[in-house]
């Protein structure tokens, strides 16, 4: 008899490992708290505006997963340029920092001397003490501050001892202004990535709007609210480590987003091939973004979503890069028993971009079935290098 699976989660990580497996003869199930497929990268509609909840253009470096992708959702490269509102200089600056820029802030011979005596292989401690050591107090007030406080909901960015995530390319970026990777792209279709959902999906059992409330993982059992169960011979679980295994070491924190849409009778609203917009001071909101830029819709409007830091157990999008939750979730991986795997940006604990969650997809079908996925056996990546986004 095949192999029964039991999926946890039908985002990307959950709806890949899936139908890698089905291909090859498993019998998957897939479990969803919500009412669709396609977790955080399911595109929606206001009115006939396509967007998703937080901007997801693909980045990555790995042209076979790339490949694998666009064979699923024929993808379209874009230009992608963020800038930062810096409210002192009332302006727009590009973000990552562009030397161009230094010579618009008023305050510029002060941010060239502060660059001039940094010393980048000062020691530092944690993620104040790096950005500072990179580009010197002044950049750091305008740009990283208090935009990075307001992201993660602290006090205090002494709190994250990880930092080389924060980083995106090079402290000061010289030359063009969009961003720097080998593949940035979305996909042709009105509706996103939901093809790649649908047909992902098409040869397993989908079970959505049934919370998993807890389980019995040496029995490869997991019970619903209403203490139903179902159980398996393997658990590929994307969820929450936490949620996953009954809060064993408590809960793991993470941060989630308001996202407001609407909608401006205009064409468009940002400059060129602006798209992101960060508000790096005490304005409510982390970011807006100009959804036409990337999905492309024709339309005489355009649609804006604002973007506000909240905590939502219902929706945990951010996991924190703190050692003592990296720490928490390390333990939780430990314990996990054989035949039970927890991938995905919830079920690795970790800041994944599309691409590497794929990654921990792939790698997972090569642990279970010891194959490789064709073309992507010799792909050098590191899971953990999530951060690159
Ligand atoms: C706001 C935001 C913006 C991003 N932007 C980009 C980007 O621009 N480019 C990029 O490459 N990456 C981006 N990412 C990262 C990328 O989108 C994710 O890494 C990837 O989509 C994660 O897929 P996943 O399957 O691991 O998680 P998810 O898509 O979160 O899927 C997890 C699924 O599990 C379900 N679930 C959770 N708990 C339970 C439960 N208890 N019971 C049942 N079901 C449950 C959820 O409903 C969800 O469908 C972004 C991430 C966020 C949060």
């Amino acid at each position: 008899m095949n192999k029964k699976v039991i999926v946890l989660g039908a985002g990307l990580a959950g709806s890949t490992i899936s139908y890698l497996l089905a291909r090859d003869g498993y019998d998957c199930t897939v479990i969803d708290k919500n009412d669709h497929i396609g977790g955080g990268i399911w595109t929606f509609f206001h009115g006939d505006h396509p967007y998703t909840e937080g901007p997801r253009p693909y980045y990555g470096w790995s042209s076979s997963i790339f490949k694998w992708l666009n064979s699923f959702v024929p993808m379209r490269p874009i230009e992608l340029e963020c800038y930062s509102y810096v409210k002192q200089e009332n302006d727009f600056f590009s973000f990552p920092i562009h030397e161009d820029d230094i010579s618009r802030l008023s305050c510029s011979s002060q941010v060239l001397k502060e660059l001039k005596e940094r010393d980048l292989n000062n020691k530092v401690n944690n993620l104040e003490e790096y950005w500072i050591a990179q580009v010197g107090p002044t950049l750091y007030n305008y740009f990283v501050d208090k935009y990075s406080r307001k992201m993660w909901m602290v006090e205090s960015n002494t709190e994250f001892e990880q930092y080389e995530w924060s980083l995106k390319t090079n402290p000061i970026k010289t030359g063009k202004k969009s961003i720097n990777i080998d593949y940035c792209a979305y996909p042709k279709a009105k509706n996103g990535y939901n093809d790649y959902f649908t047909k992902a999906l098409k040869d397993t059992n989908l079970i959505l709007n049934q919370k998993i409330e807890s389980s019995d993982l040496e029995e490869k059992k997991v019970f619903f609210k209403n203490g139903e169960s179902i159980s398996g011979d393997i658990i590929v679980s994307t969820i929450s480590l936490d949620e996953l295994m009954n809060n064993n070491y408590g809960k793991l924190a993470y941060t989630s987003r308001q996202f407001i849409p609407f909608v401006l009778p205009i064409k468009q609203a940002f400059p060129g091939n602006m798209i992101f917009a960060y508000y790096t001071q005490d304005e409510p909101c982390t970011r807006i973004v100009e959804y036409k830029k990337f999905t492309k819709h024709h339309s005489d409007n355009t649609l804006l979503v604002m973007e506000i830091p909240i905590v939502n157990d219902n929706n945990k999008l951010y996991p924190y890069v703190s050692s003592k939750f990296i720490n928490q979730a390390q333990r939780y991986k430990n314990d996990l028993p054989n035949n039970v795997y927890s991938i995905g940006r919830l079920g690795s604990y970790q800041y994944s971009s599309i691409e590497t969650t794929l990654c921990q997809a792939f790698d997972l079908y090569k642990k279970i079935t010891g194959k490789s996925e064709s073309g992507l056996e010799k792909e050098l990546y590191n899971p953990n290098t999530g951060a690159k986004l």
